[in-house]
Formats: C-alpha cells, sequence, structure tokens
C-alpha cells in the first residue's frame, strides 16, 4: 500500500525537480496535458518582449540580419535535432506538423515513382491520414493509403508499398512502434519511412540516426512547450537531402531568395524543403523553450517519464480498479510513450468533473481518458493527487453533472 509521503520521497530524490520552477504552471492545478499544449515556461515573455521591442520595434526589417532572424529555421532546427537524435543540417523548424507531412510524404512519394502504396496504422492520427489521402488526390496517379492494425505494419510490408508513414507513439493509447525494427523492415522491402514524432520529441531519447530513419516530422507546441501553434520541424537524412524535390516550392527554399530568379532551384540540403516567411515571434518562443529542455539530461527525462506512467498505473489500479476504467496503454514502459490512457463508457463526462477540480488531462473519442506526464515539470505527488481526485469523482458521481455532458468544440 502506498502512501503520499512515497511520492514526495521520490520527488525529494528527482533529479530534475529543479526544472518545475522554471515553468509558469497555476497553483492548484495538475498538468497532465503537456502532450496536447506544453506549459509556458518562465522566460518565454520576457524573450518575447525582447524581440517585439528591441528587433521588431527598434530593428525593423534590418533584424532579419541583425538578429539573425532569416536562420530561424536551422538554428532552431538544429537544437530540436539534438533532441531527436539526429546530425547538425538535418532539421529544420517550419510551419506545422500537418504541413510538413505533407511535404515530406510528397518527397518520398516522388523517391518511389514506381510503387503506389502509402502504408500506415490505423491508430495513426487522423490529420496524417488526411493529408495522404489529400495528396493522393492531387497526384492522380492511383495512390493507394493502406490502413492496417499497429501491429501488423511489418507484415504488410511489400514490394508495392513506397513509404511507411507511421507515428512512433499512438495519441490514443500512448502505444509506441519499435522505430529501428520497423525503418529496418521498411528498408529491406525497399521502402522509405517517414516517422511522426509529435508525441516523441521532448518526451524520450529518440534515434532518427541510429534508426536509420529517411523523413520525419515532429510537433513543437506539445512536449517542446513552444506555446500554441508554435512551428513543427521536419528532418531529412543526408543521404535524401539532394534527392528530395519539395512540392511547396516556396522562395525560401531557393538557393538565392534574394536573387529574385524567375526559375526555382531547389536550395542545398534540408534548406530546400522551406517554404515561406517564418513566425518569426513563434520561432522566438520555441528557440527560448528549447534552451530550457536542452538543459535537461535526456536519458533522465526518458527515465522520469517511465517511472510517472508505471506509478500512475499502479497507483490508478490500486485506487480505482473497481470503477470501470480499463487500461488500454501497453504496461511495458519500453512499449509506450510518456502518457497513460484508461477506457470508461462515462470518459467524456469524467475528464469533464477531473478538470473541474483542478486535474487537467483531455478526452478522446470515443471513450478515452488520456494523461501525458511530461517529466520536465510534473512530481510524483501530481500522479498521486490525480488518482485521489479521479477517486472522488467517481464515488461522488460528480461526473452525473448536466455540465459535463455536453461536448465542447476542443476535448
Ligand atoms: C498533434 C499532432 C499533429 C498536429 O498537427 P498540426 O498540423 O500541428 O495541427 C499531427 N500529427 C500527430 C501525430 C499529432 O499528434
Amino acid at each position: 500500500m502506498q502512501v503520499r509521503a512515497d511520492f514526495e520521497a521520490l520527488d525529494r530524490a528527482d533529479p530534475l525537480a529543479a526544472f518545475r520552477a522554471r515553468f509558469a504552471l497555476p497553483d492548484n492545478v495538475i498538468y497532465l496535458d503537456g502532450n496536447s499544449l506544453g506549459p509556458l515556461p518562465r522566460a518565454v515573455p520576457g524573450r518575447l518582449a525582447e524581440v517585439m521591442e528591441a528587433e521588431w520595434g527598434r530593428g525593423l526589417i534590418r533584424s532579419w540580419n541583425d538578429a539573425d532572424w532569416i536562420s530561424y529555421p536551422q538554428r532552431v532546427g538544429d537544437k530540436i535535432a539534438r533532441l531527436v537524435g539526429a546530425e547538425p543540417g538535418t532539421v529544420l523548424a517550419s510551419d506545422g506538423t500537418s504541413i510538413n507531412l505533407f511535404k515530406l510524404l510528397s518527397a518520398a512519394l516522388t523517391l518511389r515513382p514506381e510503387r503506389r502504396v502509402i502504408l500506415s496504422d490505423n491508430g495513426n492520427f487522423p490529420t496524417d491520414l488526411y493529408i495522404a489521402q489529400g495528396l493522393g488526390g492531387l497526384l492522380d496517379r492511383g495512390h493507394e493509403l493502406r490502413l492496417v492494425e499497429p501491429e501488423a505494419v511489418a507484415g504488410a510490408l511489400d514490394p508495392s508499398v513506397a513509404v511507411m508513414m507511421l507515428t512512433e507513439v499512438d495519441y490514443r493509447s500512448g502505444r509506441r512502434h519499435d522505430m529501428a525494427d520497423l525503418t529496418a523492415r521498411a528498408h529491406a522491402a525497399g521502402a522509405l519511412t517517414l516517422w511522426d514524432l509529435a508525441h516523441s520529441a521532448g518526451a524520450f531519447q529518440v534515434d532518427l540516426r541510429g534508426s536509420r530513419a529517411d523523413l520525419a516530422v515532429g510537433c513543437g507546441y506539445k512536449y517542446l512547450n513552444g506555446g500554441p501553434g508554435a512551428p513543427a520541424f521536419l528532418y531529412v537524412a543526408p543521404a535524401l537531402q539532394e534527392a528530395v524535390r519539395p512540392p511547396l516550392s516556396g522562395w525560401f527554399g531557393h538557393t538565392s531568395p534574394f536573387a529574385f530568379d524567375l526559375d526555382y532551384s531547389p536550395a542545398g540540403g534540408v534548406a530546400r524543403n522551406l517554404c515561406g516567411t517564418p513566425s518569426v515571434l513563434a520561432m522566438a518562443a520555441l528557440d527560448c523553450s528549447l534552451d530550457l529542455m536542452l538543459e535537461a539530461d535526456m536519458a533522465l527525462l526518458e527515465a522520469k517519464s517511465r517511472a510517472l506512467t508505471s506509478l500512475f498505473i499502479e497507483t490508478v489500479e490500486e485506487t480505482c480498479g473497481d470503477l470501470g476504467f480499463t487500461l488500454i496503454s501497453p504496461r511495458d514502459p519500453s512499449r509506450r510513450g510518456s502518457q497513460v490512457a484508461f477506457a470508461h463508457p462515462q470518459g467524456y463526462a469524467i475528464m469533464q468533473a477531473l478538470i473541474d477540480r483542478g486535474v487537467i488531462g483531455d478526452f478522446r473519442a470515443p471513450d478515452v481518458l488520456r494523461f501525458g506526464f511530461a517529466p520536465l515539470y510534473l512530481r510524483y505527488i501530481d500522479l498521486w493527487d490525480a488518482a485521489r481526485v479521479l477517486r472522488q469523482v467517481m464515488e461522488e458521481d460528480a461526473w452525473r453533472a448536466p455540465a459535463y455532458q455536453t461536448r465542447s468544440r476542443v476535448t
């Protein structure tokens, strides 16, 4: 039987504990939703004020050079590269995840012109599938989006597959694919790989280089704490960079944008995957947030992520085991990301009751309560307290309140 003091002791021994104070987390909130929108790092408002007043306000257009705004996508990309096991010059911060996915999926299909299948799984995040469907329609060359069960991906690789497009960590269950193993299998079948790291980057150690991944995209506003709508990122392995033909061939990806040539000529390296002017304020926020994350040791982050998620499963099963929750996340921490999900028929109303009591997680249709455990700022007592509040919501039937029954636009 665990007691709260056990969790307080874990917090005292936590080598990452000091990071929490670097975030502007409100009191009385247990934030288990950093996998949807990371919290505000305390350094960001000051940094943004400086960028606005000095760089934008006084520097005006000169700041493209003087403050080096022009290389933000590369500079921020190189910081992200350190978090995802990629070499410098392979990652760009740019656009959004959906748009980057469009760019790289298009590049992959062009690199395998004789093949027609995009292989993915039915646990993938819908925007990834929608983008593949839209791109297939646009190309109009008979591409097929083939969806299989997550466990069946390896078996579905055959010579018709142009690209295996997967999200490493399932947004609902937290199930984690074996990136190195599946990439090797895809390569053996002659296919390229495109990984979505939206629920991976910043949550645990990712090894793009060691996994020999070809292409990857990821999100800036989840575990990277870059702020709502933060720039996303894309990765292109060095061996493919000169072969990629960008479908969104904008001037920022041109060899020399300021030569104003009439004809497009792709820049060398990963830079050709840029499209247009980056959102400088948003870049500055993400950049500042990454500096904080890069102070942390990723091995410690991963170890804490595993400890938090494992202990949450244990604690919820101990305190709420009789209340109808079914764990849908893998029990083996090496097989899941930094989140825990339980299915419950009243999932939506229960989550609304939790949020009203300061335990912020989210609900994913049809019946999933999802709790994200960002190891940089969460405490062990948070998971203990969250499980207690969950028990209370169930015991008091608090979820039955009419206000919790109607769904908002964003869940
Ligand atoms: C959050 C998420 C996205 C988000 O895409 P946006 O373009 O930022 O809206 C894409 N893919 C996955 C797997 C995600 O989890």
